[in-house]
């Protein structure tokens, strides 16, 4: 096999019924991701979406105050456009997020209530493409929301969390594995060629946030576009969004998956497989 063969990335798998989203701030899903969503809700699939903020620090000219309200409405809205139902905000302070375990019990709580198939994250690494360094909220939510994964497993971290009845939510180990949007380390992509509009649609929803960017901010369509191409000669030319999977077996070239000793664990803390220990 050749270095070609082997940095093409491979279908993610999409045998699964639920996921829940995990990111930062309004917009984070629409920057290329939801385009996935949307052909995963086409499919009959149920997406939820957990933001940690509602952005309120996200437009220069506005107060927080107000910027709140108007985001989590357009979240609403773009949420709207990729067939989700299902938002929630956790109110951490937008631009300065530090209650890390707070947020990892909070995350935690959500995957035992929602028992997500598969978790959607946005990457937690310093550095996500050349020479862009990663926001501080999108690096402690993406390492929290992988943490909350193996919390939510574990039946004895956050031993007192309870549902909305006011029960004992039970642990939940059924994550199948964590899809990481933005990482400069994709393994695996969605084709997302018949969702592109879609995609666009959920962006341009964000009317308020890009209308403060001024003159810089960017054309949903051609900025969406361009982002699905990125990946796109890594996926046989396929429009695509790319996602970092943890928690897959990692399969070597040319074996069948069915061997053992060819199936390890793709990263020492991968959080699928081993989702329940510590
Ligand atoms: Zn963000």
């Amino acid at each position: 096999m050749t270095t070609s063969e082997l940095s093409q990335l491979k279908p993610l798998p999409e045998d699964w019924d639920s996921a829940l989203a995990v990111v930062a701030h309004p917009d984070d899903m629409e920057y290329g991701t939801a385009a996935a969503v949307a052909r995963w809700t086409a499919q009959g699939k149920t997406v939820r979406y957990l933001l940690a903020t509602r952005g309120e620090a996200g437009i220069d000219s506005m107060d927080p105050v107000t910027t709140a309200t108007v985001r989590a409405a357009e979240q609403r809205a773009a949420c709207q456009a990729v067939g989700v139902t299902d938002l929630e905000f956790l109110d951490h302070p937008d631009g300065t997020i530090h209650d890390v375990m707070r947020l990892r019990r909070e995350i935690a709580a959500a995957i035992r209530r929602h028992r997500p198939d598969v978790v959607i994250g946005t990457s937690h690494r310093e550095i996500f493409g050349p020479g862009i360094f990663n926001m501080a909220d999108h690096r402690v939510v993406g390492l929290a929301t992988l943490d909350a994964v193996r919390d939510a497993a574990n039946r004895w971290v956050f031993t007192d969390l309870t549902g909305p009845d006011g029960a004992a939510l039970p642990p939940w180990s059924g994550v199948k594995f964590t899809a990481v949007a933005g990482s400069g380390q994709p393994s695996h992509a969605v084709d997302v060629s018949d969702h592109l509009d879609a995609g666009v649609a959920s962006l341009s929803a964000h009317r308020a946030y890009l209308e403060g960017l001024g003159p810089e901010a960017p054309d949903p369509a051609q900025m969406l576009r361009m982002f699905a191409g990125f990946a796109a000669d890594r996926f046989g030319g396929i429009p695509c969004c790319a996602f970092e999977v943890i928690g897959l077996p990692f399969q070597m070239p040319g074996d069948s998956g069915d061997g053992e000793a060819a199936t390890v664990d793709r990263t020492s803390d991968a959080v699928g497989r081993d989702q329940s220990q510590r």
